[in-house]
């Protein structure tokens, strides 16, 4: 049997001296280089005593050599696990605890910190990676062969184990089989366009889905290039468009960028893609967009357990605020979340999707995995959302964030959108916080544009026409900017923790 993901992979790339990655200073790895040196990782994996089936856990900055490690694990037959940069030396305590990886991989500046968290989980060795590629994995690697026989892999086999963001409970493990990474990019590849001609601007972090699996995948699966930038930079971007043809991006990106004074027309006429995905795009972004660069976003949907589930057309209506129609493949409904049953078109529900691209379930959790799937197979998303006459798939936002309020359901995307659209607004949040009289009260939290004084009072003034009484904010508050993670999704969670005893101390 073959090592199936990197063998489809592998059996696309183009000839070996084609730029695999470039980077903004100049640093070009090849796909040779790429194949050497995956192989020379991969070597090092088994040096170490990694055997298919092993986790390799990975903390560490961003690099062409990250991407290789990612690689070597595929080949080595082992389970890649990288690990959000940011979380902290307890976190990954949990993490190594719960995964029980062979091998963990970190910045040579934080090893100090990881050590005993390492030893308490019993890993057997701590190796180092730093932002320039240095550290003694690499040491090792250099000393290793650059050829290696990649590890015999069945499509049911996993891949990669990543853990959930966890905004409720503890997080969780998404056992992504080859078979999950290897359908997805193929259906992407042809869905979107992608070809060897193809130059993939890429400013994602590589823990996450979005920028390790539908970026890297896909490109690879291409036989394209990457613009690799460490990270997300407006000046960088706007240096490196006019020689991308394509970009995939969170929605903050394109928000940053249309304040970039030298965004326009001429600079990205040539590019032949721009995607948005892993939080919702704001119809007015797409739109402002639009106006600015003459081009239309793609905007998919997607997440860590299920790989992408909808995109709009690459041919047809990019329609702002819809996530598009369900990829070729995936089976996308839309049930009561009380009791499962269909519910009529146009109605709002919860989504559930099956399909190649479905994970596997959730490491060590069989209850937890037995629960969020349906009897007939289908993995219950926990996102809410409709689906108008012509197909497309709109999301309201997660069930978990339903405001119920006096017994009725309020979906914040509903409030969001109709306070988005009022003069001097950049965007709001709505969530529910607890209410002596409603249970929960809705809450709006706005951003106000620079300079504008729109005020709580004529707020609600406007929403009073256009949104039935129980919808309405009971209190409606300002901040300077909504707190988000690095992939661009509103923490509500945050909001909700800092706005608790709001009403509490309204009626005391
Ligand atoms: P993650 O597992 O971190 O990729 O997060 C997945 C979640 O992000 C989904 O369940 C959705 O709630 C949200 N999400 C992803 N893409 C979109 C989108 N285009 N619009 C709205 N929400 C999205």
């Amino acid at each position: 049997m073959s090592a199936h993901l990197y063998d489809a992979l592998r059996a696309c790339f183009p000839q070996r001296d084609k730029p695999f990655l470039t980077t903004p200073d100049g640093r070009v790895v090849s796909y040779g280089e790429l194949e050497e040196g995956s192989g020379r990782l991969a070597s090092a994996l088994r040096g170490l005593g990694v055997e298919p089936g092993d986790r390799v856990a990975v903390q560490v900055e961003k690099s062409p050599e990250a991407v290789l490690l990612y690689l070597a694990c595929l080949r080595a037959g082992a389970v890649f696990l990288p690990l959000n940069t940011a979380y902290t030396p307890a976190e990954i305590g949990y993490f190594l605890g719960d995964a029980g990886p062979k091998v963990f991989v970190c910045d040579p500046a934080r090893r100090g910190k990881l050590t005993d968290a390492a030893n308490e989980a019993s890993v057997a060795h701590i190796e180092t990676l730093d932002a320039q590629g240095r550290g003694s994995l690499t040491d090792k690697a250099r000393r290793a062969s650059a050829k290696f026989t990649n590890a015999s892999r069945e499509p049911d086999d996993l891949a990669a184990i990543l853990y959930t963001s966890g905004t409720t409970g503890r997080s969780k493990g998404a056992m992504l089989t080859q078979e999950n990474l290897a359908s997805n990019a193929r259906t992407l590849v042809d869905y979107w366009g992608f070809g060897p001609n193809d130059v993939l601007l890429h400013a994602l972090p590589i823990y996450h889905t979005h920028g390790l699996f539908v970026a890297l995948n896909t490109l690879l699966m291409a036989g394209g290039s990457l613009l690799f930038l460490p990270r997300f930079d407006a000046d960088t971007v706007i240096r490196l468009l006019p020689k991308a043809t394509s970009m995939m991006a969170v929605p903050t990106f394109y928000t940053r960028l249309l304040q970039h004074p030298e965004l326009d027309p001429a600079l990205v006429k040539h590019m032949r893609l721009f995607t948005s995905g892993s939080a919702p795009l704001l119809a007015e972004t797409h739109r402002e967009w639009g106006a600015k660069t003459g081009h239309s976003v793609l905007e998919r949907y997607g997440m860590t357990e299920t790989n992408m589930n909808t995109s709009n057309p690459y041919e047809g209506e990019r329609i702002p605020g819809a996530v598009g129609f369900p990829l070729p493949e995936v089976s996308l409904r839309i049930v009561d979340p009380e009791t499962g049953a269909p519910i009529a078109r146009g109605e709002v529900g919860m989504i559930e999707v099956a399909g190649p691209n479905v994970f596997k379930g959730y490491w060590r959790m069989p209850e937890k995995t037995a629960e969020e799937f349906t009897k007939d197979g289908y993995f219950k998303t926990g996102d809410l959302g409709r689906m108008d006459e012509k197909g497309y798939v709109y999301i309201v936002g997660r069930g978990k964030d339903l405001v119920i309020t006096g017994g009725f359901n309020v979906y914040p995307k509903e409030v969001e959108t109709e306070i988005d659209a009022l003069p001097g607004v950049v965007e709001s949040a709505v969530i529910g916080v607890p209410h002596p009289d409603f249970g929960e009260g809705v809450t709006a939290v706005v951003v106000r544009k620079q300079g504008a004084t729109i005020d709580e009072r004529e707020i609600s003034r406007a929403l009073d026409a256009r949104l039935a009484k129980f919808k309405l904010p009971k209190r409606i508050l300002f901040a300077d900017n909504l707190p988000r993670n690095a992939m661009g999704k509103v923490q509500k969670n945050e909001l909700r923790s800092t706005y608790q005893d709001l009403y509490k101390k309204a009626a005391s």
